[in-house]
């Protein structure tokens, strides 16, 4: 791994190494800018799977990092809701098929640190790209340079500086931009599980008062078929309970919970637990300053959208930068920014507002609220063209994608790069 030296100069400097940072960093060397990227990259086991859906892995298949991934996944070819509210008029279990949009698959299952470490692995061998483990300490914004000190003392300095440093964002702190954040009352539970009967590649969601507890399939490993990755969104009480058990004991709770629709459960390593919550930005840019991933957008981990809808920023990001540089302009100006942040704003407010609703819904006893979900799900599961909409929407996303997420596009760019 290259370590960057004092006053490394770069045209862009990505704030932290997560999941976020790390593709934006990839995505932006391969479109021929020098990248320097700073964070821990965090190789932590606990349970935490993420899916990725069509146009994500387009992303990935676009820049030829998704073959490092493969063997390592588990598709999703059906996703599964049932009601478990107990509300007082039935409400229908509703089954989304990827076939019924003409995909095989809606997307893939991979373990998060499984992600996070096999991008920094690729990021270390980038010709192009620094990968600089530590964390920033200091940014300063000048008219025509963003300049960042490191906790190491090294010093970077780049025309724009891509702020995927996660919900606490020193970057968006110093630049000035400021954040609305909320919590529910809802811890996750994360859990990878073995079991007895076979997914069948369906991801399960029942919806309970507390939030989903959804099992989402993973893939084989010798001698354990069958797996599923399990987020659990519960009261703090239920959280602090469950912490207390035993793997056993926590296992049958989740067997109980999951209506044995997997057989016998053994919880696998450790889980991991994650209080609820929400933050939304004022704004996505200011001069050398564009926000990305968590450090813009924060919401409950319903219906897998938080890393797909950041892989959109970079990929937004990356053609905003291609355009700029194509008409000679400063990729860390007002102008240039803006048309990322245009390109940006529908997509996240929808997400953050469609999840937040969703959310509350379920959290709600309300018979009008019942009412409206018990609807909204008897419509889907009745209608066919409007749960094709909704499964377009969810994996696909409104509006017109990023080039580097439009199909077949993404072979002529990684010919190009
Ligand atoms: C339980 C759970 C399940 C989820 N499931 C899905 C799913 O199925 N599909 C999906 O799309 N999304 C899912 N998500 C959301 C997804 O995991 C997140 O959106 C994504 O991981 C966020 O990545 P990020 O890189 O923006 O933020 P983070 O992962 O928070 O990364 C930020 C990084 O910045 C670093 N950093 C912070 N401060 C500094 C600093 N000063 N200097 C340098 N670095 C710094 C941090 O160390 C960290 O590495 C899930 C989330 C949870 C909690």
């Amino acid at each position: 791994m290259s370590l960057a030296t004092p006053d490394t100069n770069a045209d862009i400097l990505v704030a932290g190494a997560g999941a976020a940072g790390l593709s934006a960093a990839l995505a932006l060397v391969q479109a021929g800018f020098s990248v320097v990227c700073v964070g821990c990259v965090d190789s932590r086991a606990n349970g935490r799977t993420v899916a990725l859906f069509e146009a994500s892995l387009r992303f990935y298949k676009s820049l030829g990092l998704w073959r490092n991934f493969r063997g390592r996944t588990a598709p999703l070819e059906k996703i599964t809701m049932i009601d478990a509210t107990e509300a007082r008029l039935p409400v229908p279990s509703v089954t989304f098929a990827a076939s019924e949009i003409g995909l095989a698959a809606f997307g893939e299952n991979i373990e998060n640190n499984v992600l996070v470490e096999g991008l920094a692995e690729i990021a270390a061998q980038t010709p192009g790209l620094v990968l600089h483990e530590g964390m920033l300490s200091d940014i300063s914004f000048d008219a025509d340079a963003v300049r960042a000190t490191l906790a190491d003392g090294h010093r970077v300095e780049a025309k724009l500086v891509v702020a995927a440093d996660g919900r606490g964002s020193l970057a968006r702190t110093k630049a000035g931009i400021s954040a609305r954040s909320w919590t529910y009352p809802q811890v996750a539970l994360t859990a990878l599980l073995t079991h007895e009967k076979p997914h069948r590649h369906v991801s399960t969601e029942f919806h309970t008062r507390s939030g989903p507890c959804t099992l989402v399939p993973l893939r084989a490993l010798e001698g354990r078929p069958n797996r599923s990755s399990l987020v659990w969104l519960m009261s703090a009480e239920d959280a602090d309970h469950r912490r207390a058990l035993s793997p056993a004991a926590l296992a049958r709770e989740i067997e109980r919970q999951v209506d044995s629709c997997v057989g016998k459960i053994e919880v696998e390593g450790t889980c991991g637990y994650f209080p609820m919550a929400g933050m939304s930005v004022a704004r996505l840019f200011r001069p050398r300053i564009a926000l990305i991933g968590e450090a813009a957008h924060v919401f409950p981990p319903l219906a897998a959208q938080g890393l797909n809808l950041s892989l959109r920023d970079s990929a937004a990001l990356v053609e905003a930068l291609e355009d700029a540089r194509g008409l000679g302009q400063d990729i860390g100006s007002a102008q240039t920014l803006a048309a990322y942040a245009k390109a940006r704003r529908g997509d996240i407010s929808l997400r953050t507002n469609g999840i937040d609703i969703l959310n509350r819904s379920l959290l709600s006893d309300l018979f009008p609220v019942d009412f409206l979900r018990g609807a909204g799900l008897f419509a889907f599961s009745m209608i066919g063209p409007l749960r094709r909409a909704l499964m377009r929407e969810g994996v696909l996303t409104h509006g017109t994608l990023p080039r580097l997420m439009q199909a077949r596009a993404h072979r002529s760019y990684a010919r190009h790069n």
